[in-house]
């Protein structure tokens, strides 16, 4: 089955979130392999979102993502990539809550930045943060 790379950012952990969110990702049939929380500092996250570190939103990302503990989930299902993809809803969580209503961004995120929730965006980011948070699983 197929694994993907799941956060609980920190608006999601101080807003009591954490609770509603694991029960949505079982009851929508993933299994959560192993999560742990940690409080990510500025260097992981610059290297986590490399990808983003010319975007003029990156040193507001950085800091947002540092504001707080974030938990850390490995997620298993058939399409598991995709389907968590669908699950969180579209970036932007004040466009969700009319476009996704049922998504976790529109229950629990707030705007473009503070959306609560990250998931893999592909098999190839997926095998990468996968091993950049749980090395010990990265073969497979
Ligand atoms: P994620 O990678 O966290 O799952 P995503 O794939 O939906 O989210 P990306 O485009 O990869 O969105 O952006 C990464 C994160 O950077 C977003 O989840 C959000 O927190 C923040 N972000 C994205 N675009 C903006 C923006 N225009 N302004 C502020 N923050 C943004
Ligand atoms: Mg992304």
């Amino acid at each position: 089955k197929e694994k993907t790379l799941a956060i609980i950012k920190p608006d999601g952990l101080l807003g009591n979130y954490t609770d509603d969110i694991k029960k949505t990702i079982l009851e929508s049939g993933f299994c959560i392999l192993k999560e742990k929380r940690v409080q990510l500092d500025e260097d992981t996250v610059a290297s986590f979102y490399a990808e983003h570190s010319s975007k003029n939103f990156f040193a507001s990302l950085i800091k947002y993502m540092t504001s707080g503990s974030v938990l850390v989930m490995i997620l298993e299902k058939e399409n598991a990539i995709a389907d968590w993809r669908a699950l969180m809803g579209p970036t932007d969580a004040r466009k969700a809550k009319t476009t996704h209503p049922h998504s976790i961004r529109a229950m629990c995120g707030l705007d473009t930045e503070r959306n609560c929730v990250h998931g893999s965006d592909s098999i190839k980011s997926a095998q990468r943060e996968i091993s950049f948070f749980f090395r010990e699983l990265s073969a497979d």
